[in-house]
């Protein structure tokens, strides 16, 4: 049957798990460019390899990240895993050095994939009560020779702010390529491959994304050769991002940018808020003067703003005092801020820190808040009548 051409004015969702290829001599023609992993090939041939609906969304990170290709996958996670295997190269493969104060579930990827099962030379450069040591991580550098470096700009939960600039400088004194998992920063507040990365890998299914209903990542730089890796990795490893997710992401995507700039703002006047609150106590946003790296904050991100993650303390006066008081406050927000372990989203979500970090971070009473887009002036009235029945 011959298909009609559509006049449609978006790219269609094109579901196929393989494409019309019609006869031998284009076939064999497909076969052959695809050894060159093009981005977006001349004839599609089959959805892993590569997939038209998907390509569009990722014409749009790209044009979101400046960059010259983006590829899409099925998680944050898979990028991270595409990212760090383009430079697995068997036995020839050198050490790798990732910042400690990274996304939980990198540095389980890291035990768990990378030194339990494929034995790799994996280092870690440590926080110092929070700050990071530019001795330490140079002395590293020189020692470990790492064939990458491996960080984000804003850490979770305390929402450090690095000195990207001087860590970038470091690496690339040392010869190690950058990697950058920028989900908190976004490419609204900051654009690593400008700056000089190799790799930016986003959790897509955070800010990007934006509504909390796709799992998502992306992989984007800009070298050539860094991107057939990617897409043969990509492709046999067997990671990939369904086409009608592609869809969706492909309309939340146009409005990341104004989303963003309002969950900057309502962080901000959040963030204010709550630190002149007499039942709270300490509250980390990069924005806020007292925070420990707004300097850097500052320097990285202008005038844009600082994020849409915020994090707290709630007074009390005991450690059980605090879990007690902190247990009534998420009660209290059960219909208005639930307690959803993700971030980025549209709705203000928020997530207990003892719980979850309580190991490396054993701190009863403190919340982290993933702000959304809500009207402020309702906001804090769900928060601030929360914390009046305490
Ligand atoms: C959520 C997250 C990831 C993992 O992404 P998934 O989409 O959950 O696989 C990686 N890095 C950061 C910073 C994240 O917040």
């Amino acid at each position: 049957m011959k298909k009609k051409e559509i006049n449609a004015s978006h790219t269609p969702l094109y579901r196929e798990a393989g494409f019309n290829l019609q006869n031998s001599k284009r076939t064999k023609e497909a076969f052959a460019a695809e050894l060159n992993h093009a981005h977006e090939p001349d004839d599609y041939i089959y959805s892993r390899y590569r997939n038209p609906t998907v390509v569009a969304v990722e014409k749009q990170i790209m044009e979101l990240e400046e960059c010259n290709w983006a590829l899409l996958v099925e998680t944050g996670m898979a990028a991270i895993d595409v990212a760090v295997s383009v430079f697995q190269k068997g036995a020839a493969t050198r050490p790798w050095l990732f910042f400690h104060e990274i996304y939980g579930g990198t540095n389980s990827f890291i035990d768990t994939v990378l030194i339990k099962r494929r034995d790799l030379d994996v280092h870690r450069f440590y926080a110092k009560e929070g700050l990071y040591d530019f001795v330490e991580l140079e002395r590293m550098l020189a020692e470990i020779q790492p064939e990458f470096l491996y960080f984000e700009a804003v850490s979770n939960p305390m929402l450090i702010v690095a000195d990207v600039k001087r860590i970038m400088e470091l690496a690339k004194q040392y010869s190690a390529r950058i990697i950058v998992d920028n989900t908190f920063g976004t490419p609204y507040l900051w654009k690593p491959l400008l700056d000089g990365a190799d790799l930016v890998i986003h959790s897509a299914t955070k800010y990007l994304s934006g509504h909390g209903n796709i799992t998502a990542g992306v992989i984007c730089g800009n070298d050539e050769e860094l991107m057939k890796e990617a897409i043969e990795y990509r492709k046999w490893a067997g990671h990939f991002f369904s086409p009608d997710d592609a869809y969706r992401l492909g309309t939340q995507v146009k409005t990341f940018e104004l989303r963003f700039r309002k969950h900057c703002e309502n962080a901000m006047e959040l963030a204010e808020y709550l630190e002149n609150h007499p039942k709270i106590g300490e509250v980390l946003y990069p924005g806020l003067e007292s925070h420990p790296t707004r300097k850097e904050a500052v320097a990285l991100f202008g005038d844009k703003g600082f994020g849409g993650m915020l994090t707290f303390d709630i007074k009390g006066t005991s450690d059980e005092d605090k879990r007690e008081k902190c247990n009534r406050f998420i009660a209290a927000l059960e219909d208005t801020i639930p307690l959803v372990p993700t971030l980025g989203e549209v709705d203000t979500i928020l997530l207990p820190v003892e719980p979850v970090w309580g190991a490396k971070y054993p701190l009863p009473g403190v919340i982290r808040l993933s702000v959304g887009i809500e009207k402020i002036e309702k906001l804090k009235g769900w928060i601030g009548e929360a914390l009046d029945n305490l």
